[in-house]
């Protein structure tokens, strides 16, 4: 069933789906409106879809990237108890050492000391 619709301008009755007055060519705004909006509802829907795609390769590349800094993190890790380690037993050796030096100094020599253990 058609609507019609009365011209603002000149008066003449017209299809409401028509965004334009045939008669004198005034803008009926609802209608122009709906279109307008029909239009912006298009390009939402586009900018959603495309909105979309681009989380999607976010989504991939933040996933790339994450695994790239986890692999990175356990390394420095590794990296970190290895040195940690190193100077850990540079440390003991060292201890050692200077326990040997002062046993020696005393006179006892580190077999008399592991005997006495
Ligand atoms: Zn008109």
């Amino acid at each position: 069933m058609m609507k019609e619709i009365v011209c603002g301008n000149c008066g003449a009755e017209y299809d409401v789906s028509l965004v334009r007055c045939p008669y004198c060519g005034a803008a009926y705004a609802p209608a122009e409106e709906e279109e307008y909006m029909g239009r912006l509802e298009e390009v939402r829907e586009d900018l959603h879809r495309e909105t979309e795609k681009g989380d999607i390769r976010i989504k991939r590349g933040m996933s790339s990237a994450l695994r790239v800094i986890l692999l990175a993190v356990i390394v420095i890790l590794v990296l970190a108890f290895f040195v940690l380690w190193l100077s850990g037993r540079q440390e003991k050796s060292r201890t050692d050492r200077h326990k040997e030096e002062f046993l020696q100094d005393q006179g006892i020599t580190e077999q008399q000391e592991d005997m006495g253990r």
